[in-house]
């Protein structure tokens, strides 16, 4: 047998066509996608290097300004999930040795912490059982003792369940020369938040949860001190492809004429974030936010009608005599209903219910709520 000659055969599965179900996505992430930002990734690849391409970039950047309440120029959208912004923030504005503080209530802030570890940080953990709330006065008492340079904090804590407030955080880390880092991956476009106004450093956010695009992009925005302090580093960060000094070339905010190749964008990855961005400008951060209270406030009445218990925001308690997996498997057979259940700290604790963006319809709620009435009456008592 020649060298060339093919000995791994072309794989069955690989024979067969592509087969996706049908699924209503009412978990914590993806939610399901509107045909209108579907059909703007199945448009043409253009280069990504284009002209064309520069110019939805800057829309991108332009949606993301309003969606985040900022004028920062430095704002863009990482190629890569929310981790790839949670890397980003960090890496970029930490330096190995330095102190940060890393506020914990549930898995985002132990996930966030790790990143800085790897990263050789000097962390910092401010902790409170799953779905608990951190007072100003004790997060500004963590920052006197430790000096940290950045704070972390989760806005909305997916895992947990929570939308925890940010006012006058951001004026305790300026007195004290930290940078405040906020997470919105789970409630940009459905809870309030206005960057510049709450004077936060750092806001991240994923596309695939209230914005509705497909999961692989993360809308990113630094403001003048964190700029401040990423560009006056002594050390390089420890991420190529995340290092701002060439991503904010790629994305034209560096004030340099000509933008150099770095890495080949995820080009239809943003024909659709564009065009969530756009649906969310069109219909108004108002509007959205309204309408995610109003869905949730009656999602809420519906369970509590249904006996459930409330422990915070998008999460139910486990009810008793139930296996969590035997009811979350009978919705997805049933009902093709995607709900979850816990993450790390919550696991076996809760199951988490999300109505987001496209999603967030009363229409939608029953549905979720036929769906829980139905596995409560069949999958009764059954060993866990
Ligand atoms: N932060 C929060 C609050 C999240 O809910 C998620 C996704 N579940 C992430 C970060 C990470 O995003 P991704 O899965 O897109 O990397």
């Amino acid at each position: 047998r020649s060298m060339s000659s093919v000995t791994i055969p072309p794989p069955a599965c690989m024979l067969r066509p592509l087969e996706v179900p049908l699924r209503y996505l009412f978990g914590p992430g993806p939610s399901n996608v509107p045909p209108r930002i579907l059909a703007a990734a199945s448009r043409p690849i253009i280069g990504h290097m284009h002209p064309e391409m520069y110019e939805i970039m800057n829309d991108i950047k332009r949606g993301i300004q309003y969606a985040f309440q900022t004028e920062n120029n430095m704002t863009i959208a990482m190629s890569g999930s929310g981790h790839a912004a949670m890397e980003c923030a960090v890496f970029n504005t930490v330096e190995p040795g330095e102190s940060v503080l890393i506020s914990i209530n549930g898995i985002w802030g132990e996930r966030v912490a790790e990143i800085a570890e790897r990263m050789g940080a000097n962390v910092h953990r401010l902790v409170k059982t799953p779905g608990g709330y951190f007072t100003n006065k004790e997060i500004e008492q963590a920052i006197e003792k430790h000096k940290p340079v950045l704070f972390f904090l989760a806005h909305g804590e997916s895992s947990a369940g929570l939308c925890h407030p940010v006012d006058g955080i951001g004026d305790i880390c300026r007195k004290h020369n930290c940078l405040f880092l906020v997470d919105t991956v789970a409630s940009l476009g459905a809870a309030p938040i206005f960057m510049d106004k709450q004077n936060i450093d750092i806001l991240y956010t994923g596309s695939q949860k209230a914005l509705n695009a497909p999961p692989g992009t993360a809308p990113i925005s630094f403001n003048e001190r964190a700029c401040r302090k990423m560009f006056n580093r002594k050390t390089k960060p420890l991420s190529y492809l995340f290092d701002m000094t060439h991503l904010s070339n790629y994305w034209g905010c560096d004030g340099k004429p000509a933008r150099e190749y770095h890495h080949t964008g995820p080009v239809s990855g943003f024909f659709s974030l564009r065009e969530s961005l756009a649906i969310l400008a069109e219909k108004g951060l108002e509007e959205s936010w309204k309408k995610h209270t109003e869905v949730v406030a009656y999602l809420y009445k519906g369970l509590e009608d249904l006996g459930l218990k409330l422990p915070s925001v998008t999460t139910i308690t486990v009810p008793d005599g139930y296996n969590w997996r035997e009811l979350l498997a009978y919705i997805m057979k049933h009902h093709q209903i995607e709900m979850t259940g816990g993450l790390g700290p919550s696991i076996g604790m809760v199951m988490r219910i999300g109505l987001m963006g496209y999603n967030c319809e009363k229409t939608n709620a029953d549905k979720a709520l036929n769906a829980l009435a139905d596995a409560l009456k069949n999958c009764k008592k059954s060993k866990s």
